[in-house]
């Protein structure tokens, strides 16, 4: 093993180094643009630089394939380099929140963490060298920018928050506050209302003043087009999209209404479990949480 630089030393890395190059020699190998993983079950697929991939942990070399999802540690590819036919990846770790933490302790960092989504990982600067031997296959990590009330999470990992390791003390960043309480929001616990006026999202405990909608028999696309922007912990009925919210599904409308013309199969696209929601539910809107604000969401 060789020496390694004082701030990596600090991190307990997370691939077996006895048997890898350090970053420093891989890093000076001549760089390729793609990789392929032979894949028995699903083809052979195609890797490079910015795609997300799972890495099997050590320990699971011999486990029956595949693992379940959460098992495999999923790193964001930076760069290829190739030594003769052999070749490495070089990439940064996303975390998952009990991995994190665990490496706060660690490190001794006084972050706490806040409550975060199930598919929820933390973005990190924590390089290694992986060896393609130990690539699972491709999969995808989305950021989602939860400022936003018209976010797509497309896929089951996502992360909003990233935090650098390599420094002298841990730092997290992208930790929003959300709402008058200026609260983080947790998707398994939190259920939020946005307010277009306020360009803001706020809790709907911190909401007042419920007022039903008018009119229960308006068509199903105007009900939809006029329902409240909302995202959370609903319970079953949102399962498929709770984290980002039905803020996109409502702009869809919206600019479908606008065109005149909607797909033949909006209602699908749009996905069964929301449309049975919208269907179901009699929405009432809140008075909007900030003073001057007379919008109700
Ligand atoms: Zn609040
Ligand atoms: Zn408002």
């Amino acid at each position: 093993m060789s020496p390694q630089k004082r701030t990596r030393s600090k991190l307990a890395s997370r691939v077996d180094n006895t048997k890898l190059p350090t970053i420093d020699k891989v890093s000076a190998l001549p760089e390729v643009e793609k990789l392929v993983i032979e894949d028995e079950t699903q083809g052979d697929e195609e890797i490079s630089p910015g795609d997300a991939i799972y890495v099997v942990p050590p320990g699971f070399e011999n486990e029956p394939r595949p693992l379940p999802p959460h098992v495999y540690w999923k790193m964001n590819v930076e760069s290829i380099h190739q030594e003769g036919a052999k070749r490495w990846v070089i990439g940064t770790w996303y975390y998952n929140r009990s991995q994190l933490e665990a490496q706060l302790k660690e490190q001794k960092s006084k972050i706490t963490l806040p409550p975060m989504g199930l598919g929820e990982l933390i973005s990190s600067d924590h390089q290694d060298v992986v060896d393609p031997q130990s690539i699972e296959c491709l999969t995808a990590v989305d950021y989602f920018n939860d400022e936003s009330p018209h976010s797509d999470i497309a896929d089951a990992w996502y992360y909003r928050l990233s935090v650098e390791l390599k420094g002298l003390a841990a730092n997290l960043t992208g930790l929003n506050g959300h709402c008058i309480c200026v609260q983080w929001y947790s998707p398994e616990l939190d259920v939020q209302r946005f307010c277009y006026d306020c360009d803001k999202w706020f809790h709907i405990k911190c909401l007042t003043d419920p007022q039903p909608s008018e009119g229960e028999t308006v068509p199903l696309q105007e009900k939809i087009a006029n329902m409240p922007v909302v995202r959370g912990a609903l319970g079953k009925v949102n399962d498929e999209w709770r984290v980002a919210g039905s803020g996109r599904k409502i702009q869809r409308v919206k600019i479908w209404k606008e065109a005149g013309v909607f797909p033949e199969d909006w209602a699908k696209e749009l996905g069964d479990s929301f449309i049975t929601y919208v269907k179901r539910t009699t929405f009432s809107f809140y008075a909007c949480a900030t003073k001057d604000c007379t919008r109700r969401i």
